[in-house]
């Protein structure tokens, strides 16, 4: 995932996951001269919560000596996500997810970063693949393989995504680095966490089966690589981001948010 003179930045909550993933990339650090990490946290705009993970994920920044950007909502896109949710607060993930892919790319893109390095683990990436095959979205399961002649694409990496949610907690315990930051406000809308709760179910009695389902996922990419991934990225009309159609998804929402 990461190869000599990579600026690798890393996509910094101030969460469990995102935190491990900083310890362990910084970690590794050493043996790898000629690689620098960079941080880059996004402030969406949620009252009573972003505060906290934004001051965890400064500190850890600090103790590493790591250069960290923060982006923000108002300041790229106009409003925060409390904003652009009045009255659609049942989309909230969908709208949020949508805009922090675009902001965390401008930031990776502003740091020169080389690669994008998120921390989804296991369980949200078996998530993932459950809640597209649920909205019958076959493209946006196998959509991490688009490519892009565009120049501006910088490759994502999962690093800890065949890493379980438990592992990772119990390492943040080890390394004493756990910590409890309070939880979006909007995860109660939010169709993953009922996903979540199915999918710790079935894994518990049945363990491997979130390793399996990413098993299918690639099986499926596999199959469709002749038909769908050789589809290149064209530019949007309106920002000139890499985009399967006329317009990215990012200009295509502000649009219907009348924005
Ligand atoms: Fe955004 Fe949803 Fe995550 Fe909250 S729970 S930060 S709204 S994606
Ligand atoms: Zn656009």
């Amino acid at each position: 995932m990461i190869v000599p003179r990579d600026r690798v930045a890393v996509a910094l909550s101030g969460g469990k996951d995102s935190t491990a993933l900083l310890l362990l990339l910084n970690r590794l650090l050493p043996a790898w001269q000629d690689v620098q990490l960079v941080a880059i946290t996004i402030d969406e705009g949620i009252a009573g919560y972003r505060e906290a993970t934004i001051g965890a994920a400064e500190q850890l920044a600090r103790r590493f000596g790591i250069d960290h950007h923060c982006i923000s909502f108002p300041l790229m896109f106009g409003d925060s996500l409390d904003g652009f949710l009045k009255g659609r607060e049942t989309q909230a993930c969908s709208i949020c997810g949508i805009l922090r892919r675009k902001a965390l790319v401008a930031g990776a893109q502003r740091a020169g970063a080389t690669k994008l390095a998120t921390g989804h683990n296991l369980d949200d990436e078996a998530q993932s693949v459950l809640m597209n095959v649920f909205r019958g979205d076959l493209s946006r399961l196998i959509r991490n393989s688009a490519s892009d002649s565009s120049g501006k694409f910088i490759p994502r990496i999962k690093p800890l995504s065949r890493i379980s949610e438990k592992e990772i907690a119990l390492y943040l315990m080890l390394k004493n680095a756990w910590n409890d930051l309070p939880e979006c406000p909007y995860t109660r809308y939010a169709l993953r966490r009922e996903v979540r709760s199915i999918l710790s179910g079935f894994e518990y009695k049945h363990p491997g089966t979130m390793l399996h389902l990413m098993d299918s996922k690639e099986k499926v990419e596999q199959s469709c690589a002749d038909a769908v991934i050789s589809a290149p990225l064209r530019s949007c009309r309106t920002c000139g981001d890499p985009s399967s159609g006329d317009l990215c998804q990012v200009c295509l929402l502000l649009q219907s948010l009348g924005r």
